[in-house]
């Protein structure tokens, strides 16, 4: 275990009224600070995992009491820290807590920076750096999905499959290694076909860990979706009827949502930020241009967007010149009033498209047919399936998405080098490189810089 020196403490609990308040401390002075305030309960000598009610006070002042507490003993390594830690319990409310942390201050105690009990557990070997990073996650979770994508990270599920990978390449490298050592005099060194297939079925897993991240990561973090389209095709219309509420005003004129309105909804289980934009139509009134900008800024950010026609009248080039807009995006068409006669060229509006992904769905935001069709098909679009769940260990962060495609461009490049019949030294350089990359999701090879930047986002306490 490191001993970093201090002993640090925070309140762990939200601030505000509440039945309970928790302070947590960790470190190798963690029993004297605590029992310090605490004379009577002896915490010095308590033994691990136990628990210990007493009158809290000042430290070194007896008849100035705080609070009546329960101190609960944690003693390294079976703690969260894998440092001796104390959490104490007291009344809820700010000012009780408070008051506590000062005491343990005074008594010795540092106060805790954000996420440094996390980072103390991660320093330890308790968990990993993904494991860390799940916790934040977990804490930040907004909906039952990324709840549970957060909790599969910190069981391990994504550390576990990295361990088996990273060991097997790092065998493979090894080996590679021994042999190039081996025959430095003789040239070139053929990979053995256990070797060759070793890195070929750890390819194969880290594709799989990234076949699945788009739907993750949409899961974590929630899709910004803008609802675009020419004014009076029904966007707000469809907007409320997304959220079941009236929150945009819908007008008979052409042109009248100025301004942009956003509402968090869920969809079947994902956090989605619906956007109500101006109309997309060249020219016009100054305000309905700045609307127009505003409506370019919505989609410049979002990698799906739902693009409104309306499926009661032909196609208009006032629909098309949107379609520029939209290229790269993956793109839901809502061919909405279908409960008026259909008018509207599908096919064509939908062959006017060329970003990487396109569905059509018609809909009516008035009757609220086909409501459910287009949340299916928004799921569909961000890379999951309705009603499931992502099944298996996934990289659902970004910067684990990073490295581990930096790993198996890695693991490619070694194995067309070994085909190649090019020297081992590249195969084993290769290796090394997506070991290192590896090693960044799993804080084998993470810089402090790095870590300071994840455990920025925890909160005080954690
Ligand atoms: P926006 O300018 O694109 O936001 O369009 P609005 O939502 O303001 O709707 C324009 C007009 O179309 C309003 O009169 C709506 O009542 C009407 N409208 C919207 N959706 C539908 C629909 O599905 N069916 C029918 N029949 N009318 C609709």
């Amino acid at each position: 275990m490191k001993d970093f020196g201090d002993t640090i403490a925070a309140i762990a609990t939200a601030p505000g009224a509440g039945g309970l308040a928790v302070l947590r401390v960790s470190g190798s002075r963690a029993l004297a600070v605590a029992g310090a305030l605490m004379s009577e309960a002896a915490l010095e000598r308590a033994s691990d995992h136990s628990l210990h009610h007493a009158w809290a006070h000042w430290p070194g002042r007896p008849a100035e009491r705080i609070d009546e507490v329960v101190a609960a003993i944690f003693r390294a390594p079976r703690s969260y820290t894998r440092e001796d830690v104390v959490e104490i319990s007291c009344h809820g409310g700010p000012l009780t807590a408070r008051r506590l942390l000062a005491a343990l201050e005074a008594a010795g105690a540092r106060g805790a920076l954000p996420g440094e009990f996390t980072m103390r557990a991660f320093l330890n070997g308790r968990i990993d750096l993904a494991q860390a990073e799940a916790v934040a996650d977990l804490i930040q979770a907004e909906n039952e999905a990324a709840r549970e994508l957060a909790l599969s990270q910190l069981a391990g599920s994504l550390s576990h499959d990295l361990a088996e990978i990273e060991s097997a390449i790092a065998d493979a490298a090894a080996e590679v290694e021994a042999r190039v050592d081996f025959a430095e005099d003789v040239g070139g060194i053929e990979v053995p076909p256990n070797v060759g297939e070793a890195i070929r079925a750890a390819h194969s897993r880290l594709a799989a860990l990234l076949e699945g991240s788009a739907w993750a990561r949409a899961i974590r973090e929630g899709l910004n979706i803008p609802i675009v389209g020419k004014p009076n095709v029904g966007k707000s219309s469809l907007f409320n009827a997304l959220l079941g509420e009236e929150r945009a005003i819908v007008m008979h004129l052409a042109g009248t949502t100025r301004d942009r309105v956003s509402e968090s909804v869920e969809i079947l289980g994902l956090r989605v930020r619906l956007s109500d934009t101006a109309g997309l139509r060249e020219g016009g009134e100054p305000i309905e241009r700045l609307g127009i900008e505003r409506t370019r800024a919505a989609l410049g950010e979002a990698r799906i967007a739902i693009w409104v026609l309306d499926a009661s009248e032909p196609l208009a080039a006032e629909d098309l010149a949107i379609v520029g807009a939209l290229a790269a995006r993956r793109v839901l068409v809502a061919f909405n009033k279908s409960d008026r006669e259909i008018r509207l060229d599908r096919d064509a509006a939908l062959a006017s498209l060329n970003g990487p992904a396109v569905r059509g769905v018609q809909v009516s935001a008035i009757t609220g047919a086909g409501l459910e069709d287009l949340r299916c098909a928004l799921v569909e679009l961000a890379g999951g399936t309705p009603h499931e769940k992502p099944n298996g260990p996934v990289a659902a962060h970004p910067r684990h998405v990073s490295s581990i495609e930096r790993a198996r461009a890695a693991l490619a490049r070694s194995v067309d080098a070994a085909r190649s019949g090019e020297c081992g030294e590249i195969v084993a350089l290769e290796l090394r490189e997506s070991l290192d990359a590896l090693g960044e999701v799993t804080g084998r090879c993470a810089s402090e810089e790095l870590l300071d930047r994840i455990f920025a986002r925890f909160c005080i306490g954690k």
